[in-house]
């Protein structure tokens, strides 16, 4: 295990990788008891350059793994009417058992309707209303990747959550808040705090676990962290300016060669070179929770897919 100091640094690559492997011998399984591989469709409304990366991406795994893929694309003025109909002919197909729709929408489209007219049990993103439901409930459904990440990184690095003090800064749909019912299964004590809390540095100084999903670039500097924290790092932020690279990573040669081969480098919501040393273990950005971001989803849609094909899944 890699190490800056005392901290271990938790990496999220190779673990993304051995998720990776772990599903498609899951789906060599499926395939050796009878069944059919797992089928995902991605749909993508627009032409939001982030968006067709992430989807492309996603698709690429997916495939790697296994899968069927499908991406259904639509131009950015497309109808709520017209995606429901999309929506509802890949509820009904029976060789797709995972449905992603790739956020943000443009603003003509309302989200939630949309996210809640998926089949629940298609809904490998997690964002449905009943899978929030579930979720809370501490009953089987699909839960959203980024989060379900974080706790499988905290699972197999054998860091014990009960009874500590976990602090997340962030009360996303799609990260902080699935994350806090996550950690509470795991009897941490949860604080969840957000863009009106008062005095942030004293509570997240409270933190045996700080998670940053802020998408503030290096918000969380050292005084924000307790000598022996856990820091898990959401955020991802493109860096373009120099002046920015010298300013958070000062000497650091393998940042600065990193800028100078791409002309950008990656960081997170937490100054890492500052905030390290002052941890037991943390994640890098990136490196980190990106990686396993996709794993999970990958995983999720091969749940989904033996729970449809009656093979497991549980
Ligand atoms: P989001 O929906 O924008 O939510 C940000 C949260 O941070 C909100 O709850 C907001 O509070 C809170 N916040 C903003 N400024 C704050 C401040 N100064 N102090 C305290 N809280 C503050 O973001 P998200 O979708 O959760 O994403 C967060 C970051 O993670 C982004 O950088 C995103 O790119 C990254 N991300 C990474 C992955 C991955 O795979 N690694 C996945 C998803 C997201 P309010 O609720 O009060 O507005």
């Amino acid at each position: 295990m890699n190490r800056v100091g005392d901290a271990k640094i938790l990496d999220g690559s190779a673990l993304a990788k051995t998720i990776r492997s772990e599903v498609a011998e899951g789906v060599a399984r499926l395939l050796a008891g009878g069944g059919r591989p797992p089928g995902l469709a991605a749909i993508l409304v627009g032409d939001h350059p982030a968006s067709a990366i992430y989807v492309g991406s996603k698709a690429r795994a997916a495939e790697a793994a296994g899968f069927n893929h499908r991406t259904v694309r639509f131009d950015a003025d497309t109808s709520e009417r017209e995606l429901e109909r999309a929506i509802d002919e890949l509820n009904e197909d029976d060789a797709i058992d995972g449905i992603l729709v790739q956020l943000p929408l443009p603003d003509s489209l309302r989200m939630r309707p949309i996210l809640d007219r998926l089949d629940p049990a298609k809904d490998v993103d997690g964002l449905h209303a009943v899978n929030t439901g579930r979720l809370w409930l501490s009953q089987p459904g699909l839960f959203p990747a980024t989060p379900i990440g974080i706790v499988e990184l905290l699972d197999r690095s054998q860091l014990e959550l009960e009874g500590k003090r976990a602090v997340i800064v962030g009360r996303s749909h799609l990260v902080g808040k699935p994350l806090a019912a996550l950690l509470l299964e795991r009897q941490a004590t949860v604080t969840l705090c957000h863009s009106r809390t008062r005095d942030l540095q004293s509570v997240t100084r409270e933190a045996d676990l700080l998670v940053a999903a802020v998408g503030k670039l290096a918000l969380i500097g050292p005084d924000f962290v307790k000598q022996g924290a856990v820091v898990i790092d959401v955020g991802i932020h493109r860096i373009t300016e120099v002046s920015e690279v010298e300013r958070l990573f000062p000497g650091n040669a393998a940042r600065r060669a990193a800028f100078e081969r791409n002309g950008s480098v990656v960081a997170g919501d937490v100054d890492f070179d500052r905030v390290a040393p002052r941890c037991s273990a943390i994640t890098p950005v990136p490196g980190g929770i990106g990686p396993l971001t996709v794993a999970m989803l990958l995983a999720n849609t091969l749940t989904a897919s033996q729970r449809r094909q009656g093979k497991g899944g549980e």
